[in-house]
């Protein structure tokens, strides 16, 4: 009878289906979303990957990853052989004269073309020399000889001419320096290499800069800002997914001159000095290049040039704390924001 074939039909359907959810829930049982968490030492910081995954493919891709940052950190770094180096000294070794473009460098020569342009030159990856004369590639005492010389005519990524695959400079003292940007370049690479594998929920927090993609299981991802005048935070907040927050500050890297000023590893392009005013700079932007670029730039601004400069790098959300401990935040980003001490700091209108 017809009825009693549909409803039999019905019922193996029914039981076929209730076998594989059975099994669904068995095999999630089996192997729950795990965090699985690894270190790696690289762009002189530390930075941990934390992804959650029901699988097995953690290792494979902690794997991927140290390889990766390794082929990287050889490419970018901008004293130690490798491309970066080779490619500096070529430039310069009879400037005018054409040289090509490594593969590994294209991408992070554009950018460095583009943010200078937005941010009227602070931005500016071209002074390479006038980084390591002030010594912090190698923690040496600065060489002031040195630093008065370039400061005399300080090169900007407009005296890299490029043509094609090829490059020239016009300026003897012009040398990359990645240290602004590549952070935020590699962050957003691992980030790529995590979402190809169908990684959906994880961090990445290289030394405090931080991209973080989905959730962590039912809660957000949840990261704090550094107090930059003691040990400890400033505040916390929840990332939302594909947010990436980076900062920049002066209380890390530095060196106390015999004036008591704080020598630290930004520069301001237009003195050739070290920057003056801000402590630390806060910058949230989906793209960890552009917030890593951004929170560098930020370091050299004035309370008063702030939000025209965030605006022009198209920033929304963004926090700068003066020496003095004066605090400038946007609306967006202050909503969110929990402060731990806020009576040790003085919030002021934007
Ligand atoms: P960190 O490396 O501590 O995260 P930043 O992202 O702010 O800090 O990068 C600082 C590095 O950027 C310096 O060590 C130097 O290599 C480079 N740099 C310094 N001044 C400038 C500048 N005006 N523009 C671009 N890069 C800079
Ligand atoms: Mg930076």
């Amino acid at each position: 009878m017809p009825g009693t074939k549909a409803a039999t039909t019905l019922r193996s359907i029914a039981i076929r289906l209730s076998l594989s959810l059975l099994l669904a829930f068995l095999l999630t049982a089996c192997q729950p979303d795990q965090l699985a968490k690894q270190q790696f030492l690289q762009f002189g910081t530390l930075i941990e990957v934390t992804l959650v995954t029901s699988g097995d493919d953690a290792a494979r891709l902690f794997g991927d990853i140290e390889r990766l940052l390794q082929i990287r950190h050889r490419q970018w770094h901008g004293w130690l052989d490798g491309d970066l180096k080779q490619f500096n000294e070529a430039l310069t070794e009879k400037p005018g004269r054409e040289v090509a473009v490594p593969a590994s460098l294209r991408e992070l020569i554009q950018d460095s073309h583009y943010y200078p342009r937005l941010s009227d030159g602070l931005f500016n990856p071209a002074i390479g020399r006038l980084v390591a004369a002030w010594g912090f590639h190698r923690q040496h005492p600065p060489d002031h000889e040195m630093i008065a010389l370039i400061s005399q005519d300080i090169p900007g990524m407009d005296d890299l001419i490029l043509r094609g695959q090829h490059a020239s400079t016009r300026h003897a003292q012009l040398q990359l320096d990645f240290g602004g940007i590549a952070k935020g370049l590699a962050v957003r690479q691992i980030a790529e290499l995590l979402q190809r594998n169908h990684i959906r929920d994880f961090i990445i927090n290289a030394g405090g800069d931080v991209f973080a993609a989905g959730r962590k299981g039912s809660r957000a991802w949840r990261v704090a800002i550094d107090n930059p005048f003691a040990d400890g935070i400033a505040a916390g907040l929840e990332l939302r997914a594909g947010e990436s927050i980076f900062t920049s500050g002066n209380y890390r890297r530095f060196q106390t001159d015999d004036q008591q000023r704080r020598r630290h590893h930004i520069i301001d392009p237009r003195t050739g000095e070290p920057s003056t005013i801000i402590s630390a700079a806060t910058v949230i932007h989906p793209d960890p290049v552009r917030a890593d670029v951004a929170a560098t730039t930020l370091m050299i601004t004035t309370p008063a040039g702030l939000r025209d400069m965030a605006r022009a790098l198209d920033i929304d959300q963004f926090l700068v704390i003066t020496n003095d401990r004066q605090v400038f935040v946007s609306d967006t980003l202050q909503r969110r924001l929990s402060w731990r001490q806020p009576e040790d700091f003085s919030f002021q209108q934007l």
